[in-house]
């Protein structure tokens, strides 16, 4: 049992360790990462400033990446394309100053779940136009600087459940570029597209939850090399620790269930999934 779990090499494709919550026991909790079997952790910027913080977070145990990126609940902050263009300008310096750990654009894309606040946007439909100029200034980034991109995408399905306009704009305006689809969520219809896609599918600890068996079917589905994994820590902790503060260990959780829903060991799980990840993000190429 220790021998394999030795061997095994797993990613999170997305964390956030330079969160708050984490002040206090970042060690233990890359121990208990190593413990695991994650051996490469990637930080994900939210906001300019996270991004800095991201890209300068180390550890002499565990391989950390970071991305460069703006969240799409962010857009309530620009009310001109001048403030977006400012800030995808400090994105960049983030990049150049740090090209070997900085190894995406994201997260990036489009939430159309939260919707109580459009602080100054004039409406819902204007707000939304707004995280889609923020989105396209990020696929133009990722574009330019050859950067995959990691997106960011949730519909409102607690109005209508069968919503997945937020998943379907968010297909077609990167259609043409290449990366990781974080939290997937997209409903059957926009799977097919996924599939199609140049992107990673990737599942969190949200596919351990019973009400999420859509997910699993989605996870049945979908051939081995299409899928990443990850945690979103320090939010989306798994059915085993719901509602506790999530860490990169919970990966091995994510990994357990795809190995049991797909009935293959958790083993090759880990194996194929890395290798996805480490090809589409170009990890250990420099
Ligand atoms: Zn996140």
């Amino acid at each position: 049992m220790l021998t394999s779990e030795l061997t095994m090499d797993l990613i999170d494709t997305h964390a956030h360790l330079f969160w708050e919550s984490y002040q206090n026991d970042l060690d233990q909790v890359i121990q208990r990462s190593l413990e695991a079997g994650i051996t490469e952790v990637i930080n994900v910027g939210v906001d300019v400033n996270l991004s800095k913080v991201a890209a300068n977070l180390t550890s002499d145990k565990i391989k950390f990446y970071s991305t460069i990126g703006i969240h799409p609940h962010e857009a309530i902050k620009y009310l001109s394309d001048e403030s977006i263009h400012i800030d995808i300008a400090i994105l960049e310096e983030i990049y150049r100053l740090n090209p070997q750990k900085v190894i995406a654009v994201g997260e990036c894309g489009l939430d159309y779940l939260f919707n109580k606040d459009y602080n100054g946007h004039n409406s819902y439909k204007d707000y939304r136009e707004k995280q889609k100029k923020l989105f396209q200034a990020q696929i133009d980034l990722a574009k330019k600087l050859n950067l995959p991109l990691l997106v960011h995408c949730r519909d409102d399905r607690s109005r209508n459940p069968s919503s997945s306009e937020a998943w379907d704009e968010n297909l077609e305006m990167i259609k043409n570029h290449y990366g990781i689809l974080h939290c997937y969520s997209g409903l059957m219809a926009t799977t097919k597209k996924a599939i199609d896609s140049n992107f990673l599918i990737s599942f969190a600890g949200n596919i351990t939850y019973p009400k999420n068996e859509y997910l699993k079917e989605t996870v049945k589905m979908l051939p081995l090399e299409k899928i990443a994994l990850e945690t979103d820590c320090p939010f989306l902790a798994p059915q085993s620790i719901r509602g506790q503060r999530n860490e990169p260990s919970s990966v091995k959780e994510v990994a357990q269930t795809v190995a049991e829903i797909k009935g293959i060991s958790v083993e090759d799980v880990a194996e194929q999934t890395t290798k996805n990840v480490e090809k589409i993000l170009r990890l250990r190429s420099g």
